[in-house]
């Protein structure tokens, strides 16, 4: 069908109309045929050319244009036109990029399309070309480029961005920066490759960036090998031509800048502590300057009360150098003695002494200062006024340094005249009174023994009598009379033992110990021959020899161990044989404790603290024969010989006397 046919139009209507439309149209559009001869072309076509060519004329030119360029610079023969190759080829050309040069030299870039025409054996009989100027496209591509490549060659990191995070685009700031190559950068995931947020903080940067379009933030990342990187991070949000969200992201490495600021803080830090330091060692040092004047104000203080004190105390206050030569004396001492401190010096205090008192005060000063001891001596000293001799107490400490060396010496003499006085008069009353109480004791002894002697003589009649009489009427006399009469001679017997006890314990209190070696094994052989109530008899007596030796009086010795062992053998149950056992045992501080056992009635603990007192007796007499004396003559005689005694028993089982003297 002819071209415009369907449309209603004669072809010469067609014709013009297509030509009004080619005149309209903002590119350039033109024809030719076979050879190249332009056949058409419209008014936009001219303006690119720079020209308008006489139509069908032979000149094969394909192309309006005074000369045809390649891109890149080169000059294109009219037969390497799109529009000589779409009609040697039969093929259609699409968008060719191309130089055309206007007659005046200038040139333009364009992009040129070509549809070539088949006649109706469809043999190519011409084409129909559109050019189009990309000049203003061209240019803003250029400069893209340029800026492109100026982005690629700027020191900062860039790199652009999808919204998902795909890296689409990575300079050589950014490979430098991060040490990873555009190809390794690109398709990844910036916050991955960078390792730096988690995605909730991509999500809030996201969300900040469509909200803002752009911030500012300074954040860590990582270059590939590991090393954390301080970035200054502007990134911007725009659109793609296709209006997907694109981010630019410019990085700027503030690393150096952030570590140099951190030591600068560092520095900062350390000058405030330096100058805290130094504020602190100020203060210390007028703290101590305070307090150093504080002590020195003290003790100036001290002294001045201590001076003030020693003047207002009643005694006498001294301070000598380490050598005992005199310092200071108060006035106490003036006032005392007359001796002003001049006339004190050296030892010339000593002329105040009594001279009864002299050497040995001297001479224990003397001691004292030497041997850096405290003094403390009795005195008498000479009182001025009166001339009267005083006693006083003195006594001198020594005072060291730091170092332990003697400085000085403070003293005192208090005067303790009445005391001394007082305890004078004690001592002379004491052995006054001493004296009068033995004459006493002297006169009661030589009394109780005048008497338990003068008391023996009746007492021996009254027993011999009754005897006699006994002896003589005992057969006149009825059995009340007879029973009487013993009792009479029974009760003479036991007054007898019981002044005889009485006799022994004072003789005892009196007799003049004499201390010697005594063997116990002899003392108790001997004691064995003497008591009927230990012959073995009556009784079993177990000695376990070598009894040993102690210091003692052995006449006491036997008298204590006497005493023990009878009582042992006596007090039994009627018609238990009493077993008496023996033995010693070296006990400590170097004492022999000798034991008597047996087996008795015992003593009950609430008894065993009495037993040894005078007139004891826990029995009555009808059961078991006594006075109550025996073991308080055991106890005199073992302290006058500096021993001990004692005892463990239980009742119904039996006891254990013992007597501990020093053993030899
Ligand atoms: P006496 O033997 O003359 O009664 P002592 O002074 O010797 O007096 O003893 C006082 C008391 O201690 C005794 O009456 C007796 O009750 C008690 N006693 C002494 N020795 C023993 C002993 N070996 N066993 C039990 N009781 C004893």
């Amino acid at each position: 069908m002819p071209v415009g046919e369907g449309l209603g139009l004669d072809p010469a209507g067609y014709a013009a109309r297509a030509e009004q439309l080619a005149t309209l149209i903002p590119v350039g559009v033109f024809a030719c045929d076979a050879q190249g001869r332009i056949t058409f072309y419209n008014r936009r076509a001219a303006e690119l050319w720079g020209r308008a060519p006489a139509l069908d004329r032979d000149d094969g030119s394909y192309c309006g244009a005074a000369r045809v360029w390649r891109l890149d610079g080169s000059l294109m023969a009219r037969n390497e036109t799109p529009t000589a190759q779409a009609i040697a080829l039969g093929k259609r050309v699409r968008d060719q990029e191309l130089i055309l040069e206007r007659p005046d030299g200038s040139r333009l870039a364009c992009s040129m399309s070509v549809e070539p025409q088949c006649d109706g054996s469809g043999h190519v009989s011409g084409a129909i070309a559109v050019i189009q100027d990309i000049t203003e496209r061209k240019r803003a591509e250029e400069l893209l480029t340029r800026q492109a490549d100026l982005l690629s060659q700027t020191h900062d990191a860039i790199f652009a961005w999808q919204w998902d995070g795909t890296i689409v685009f990575w300079n050589r700031g950014a490979e430098r920066l991060y040490g990873y190559s555009a190809t390794e950068a690109l398709g990844k995931r910036t916050y991955q490759l960078l390792r730096m947020e988690a995605p909730r903080d991509f999500e809030q940067l996201r969300h900040r960036l469509s909200r803002d379009g752009q911030c500012v933030e300074e954040r860590i990342q990582t270059a590939r090998d590991g090393r954390p990187l301080h970035v200054e991070s502007r990134l911007v949000l725009s659109r793609s031509f296709d209006a997907q969200p694109v981010v630019l992201e410019t990085n700027r490495d503030i690393t150096d800048r952030k570590r140099a600021e951190e030591e600068l803080r560092e520095h900062a830090r350390t000058l405030e502590a330096v100058n805290r330091d130094n504020a602190n060692l100020y203060r210390a040092v007028q703290k101590e300057l305070a307090e150093h004047k504080a002590a020195e104000e003290a003790v100036r203080q001290r002294e001045a009360e201590f001076q003030l004190l020693a003047e207002l105390m009643p005694i006498v206050v001294f301070i000598t150098d380490q050598k005992g030569e005199l310092l200071y004396v108060n006035h106490w001492w003036t006032q005392l003695t007359g001796l002003a401190l001049e006339q004190s010096r050296g030892e010339r205090w000593s002329q105040a002494l009594h001279p009864e008192d002299l050497n040995r005060v001297l001479q224990a000063w003397r001691n004292g200062l030497e041997a850096g001891v405290p003094f403390a001596e009795e005195l008498r000293l000479r009182r001025a006024s009166d001339g009267e001799y005083v006693w006083h107490i003195a006594r001198a400490t020594p005072v060291r340094d730091d170092a332990g060396r003697i400085v000085k010496w403070f003293g005192t003499q208090t005067d303790i005249d009445a005391q001394k006085r007082a305890e004078e008069r004690l001592e002379r009353a004491v052995k006054e009174r001493t004296a009068k109480l033995r004459e006493t004791v002297g006169e009661l002894e030589a009394f109780s023994y005048s008497v338990s002697h003068d008391l023996r003589a009746p007492l021996r009649a009254m027993y011999g009598y009754s005897v006699a009489l006994m002896e003589d009427a005992a057969d006149r006399l009825n059995p009340n009379e007879r029973e009487y009469l013993g009792r009479i001679s029974r009760a003479a017997q036991r007054l007898d033992r019981l002044i005889n006890d009485v006799l022994t314990y004072s003789r005892l209190a009196r007799t003049e110990v004499r201390f010697d070696r005594v063997d116990l094994d002899r003392v108790v052989r001997e004691i064995l021959l003497q008591y009927p109530s230990l012959q073995p008899g009556k009784a079993e007596v177990r000695i376990c020899p070598p009894l040993g030796h102690v210091l003692g009086h052995e006449a006491l010795v036997m008298q204590g161990v006497s005493n023990l062992m009878i009582n042992a053998a006596k007090f039994v149950r009627p018609g238990q044989r009493p077993v008496v056992t023996v033995w010693t045992e070296p006990v400590s501080g170097e004492r022999l404790r000798l034991w008597i056992q047996d087996n008795g009635i015992g003593i009950s603990a609430h008894n065993l603290g009495r037993i040894f007192g005078m007139f004891q007796r826990l029995n009555p007499d009808v059961e078991y024969e006594g006075t109550g004396i025996g073991l308080s003559i055991v106890k005199k005689a073992v302290e006058r010989m500096g021993g001990e005694v004692g005892v463990e028993s239980e009742e119904g089982v039996g006891s254990r006397f013992w007597i501990e003297l020093k053993r030899l």
